[in-house]
């Protein structure tokens, strides 16, 4: 899954929830979008990643800190950090940004 990562907080060997499979399990800042009417912010995310699986997961703890990155958004916000709906914006901006580059 695309994520653009901040910071790695830490790295444990464990049981990984996400693959069941015993490995080092990264706990990462990663960047996140809120899309609201009228704006676009960034704040960010606190995130497990598994490497087997490339997926980034939360534990009830990292949840509430997400959520509360976000309380002051609401309503009504969407939260994204990857997957299809958030690449395929992604790609949207690098068109409008090759197109104002043209425009200079
Ligand atoms: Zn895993």
């Amino acid at each position: 899954m695309m994520a653009q990562v901040l910071q790695i907080v830490a790295e444990d060997t464990r049981v990984c929830p996400c693959c069941g499979e015993s490995h080092a399990v990264q706990e990462c800042i990663i960047a996140r979008r809120i899309v609201a009417p009228g704006m676009v912010a960034q704040v960010p995310g606190r995130y497990f990643y598994c490497d087997k699986a490339d997926e980034y997961f939360e534990d009830h703890e990292l949840h509430a800190w997400n959520e509360a990155q976000v309380g002051g958004f609401m309503p009504p916000v969407t939260v994204e950090f990857g997957g299809a709906a958030a690449e395929g914006m992604m790609e949207n901006e690098r068109n409008d940004g090759a197109a104002k580059a043209e425009a200079v």
